[in-house]
């Protein structure tokens, strides 16, 4: 038997959560320095420097990201002197500001503490990092050894994140257990994909339950038993299924919703949607693809609670765009992530049953509103 590492994500929660940064540096070292989105910096900056002020501990630098996760970014940051001499980094911000202080990390082989300062993505407990061009358009997944060290999610710093990127991350979190139930369906069953699985069956319902609730405490910029559930839900709870799913030698972490999700992306149509708030029209298509008619009405009955989309048009799209995105589709990787062979024709027949049952319950839906 070969032997395996398996490492999953530490965090920390709550409005005073940074109060336990020096405790748990202790062991790293007395020097970090930031790397982070200059939003994002500006938002965490007093609560960081408050956290560490007597500790023992310090900040010697803040140091802009660089706008996208880029190889040239990681470069320009390795060479950087405040980053080479800091004991840690402190990665601060949404996905791409994080995803670049691991690859940083992991060149210069240094902890990474990460500091979201929204909750749309899994990033700041993942061990994967997206790698984009210079023109924006997605090179690959880098695949790390482990996630960052700790993670520190300040729901008060997330509270007051905008509405839009919290509401794409509750679709991009919802694809979770459907996507890896999916994925994993008919897979040997090892340990830790066993227990991959049956996490990723703790990431809908939180959702279902809280997501408007916390989407309203957001807009009001409140922190609150909803806010936090979900938050838990779109950074840990989809991180560590993450973790468990993904590796070097396997991929069983997602399945049809990014699939529709890149070859859209791919076919130059995304426009101006969010990943998660197209992922969220993905997972219908993958319901619609399985065959599985009840779980597509309730999520789709969701996503029209929230204001994702559920047909379409919500996301500009028509049946006209359909042959680009199926001709991407099959390039994309997570086309595999199906128990069965896909078909164009399958993954079409299901993007328009999704389309159709979306338009029907709008109409439905304004028709409610009008009586
Ligand atoms: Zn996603």
């Amino acid at each position: 038997m070969k032997s395996y590492d398996v490492f999953l994500p530490c965090y920390s929660v709550g409005p005073d959560c940074y109060r336990a940064v020096p405790r748990i540096a202790r062991r790293f070292g007395t020097k970090a320095v930031v790397i982070g989105g200059k939003t994002a910096m500006a938002k965490a900056r007093g609560a960081l420097l408050d956290a560490v002020e007597g500790s023992g501990l310090s900040v010697t630098d803040f140091v802009w990201y660089g706008g996208n996760s880029t190889y040239e970014n990681v470069e320009a940051l390795t060479e950087n002197p405040a980053v080479r001499g800091a004991d840690i980094i402190f990665g601060v911000g949404g996905g791409r500001a994080v995803d670049t202080s691991k690859v940083v990390c992991d060149r210069l082989g240094k902890p990474l503490f990460a500091f979201p300062t929204i909750a749309s993505n899994c990033a700041s407990c993942t061990a994967i990092a997206v790698i984009y061009h210079q023109d924006g358009t997605l090179q690959e997944y880098y695949t790390l050894k482990t996630p960052p060290d700790h993670t520190f999610i300040h729901t008060g710093i997330i509270a007051q994140a905008p509405e839009t990127l919290f509401w794409a991350g509750i679709g991009d979190a919802l694809s979770k257990e459907p996507e890896v139930l999916l994925a994993t369906r008919g897979a040997e069953m090892f340990h830790t994909l066993l227990v991959g699985a049956q996490l990723s069956r703790a990431c809908g319902a939180p959702l279902f339950e809280y997501g408007l609730q916390a989407l309203r405490d957001c807009r009001a910029g409140k922190v609150s038993f909803a806010l936090e559930q979900v938050v838990l839900d779109i950074i840990v709870s989809t991180g560590l299924v993450s973790n468990l799913t993904s590796s070097s030698e396997y991929y069983y972490n997602s399945s049809l919703a990014h699939c529709f999700y890149n070859s859209v992306s791919l076919a130059g149509k995304a426009g101006a949607h969010l990943h998660g708030e197209i992922v969220s029209f993905g997972i219908l298509c993958l319901l619609a693809c399985d065959n599985r008619p009840e779980e597509l009405e309730k999520y789709a009955e969701f996503n029209l609670s929230l204001g994702l989309p559920v047909c379409l048009g919500d996301l500009d799209l028509s049946a006209e765009d359909l042959p680009a995105i199926l001709e991407k589709a099959p390039s994309v990787t997570e086309w595999k992530c199906v128990p069965y062979p896909m078909t164009r024709e399958r993954f079409k027949n299901g993007i328009l049953r999704a389309d159709a049952l979306g338009q029907k319950l709008k109409v439905q839906a304004k028709a409610r509103l009008i009586l």
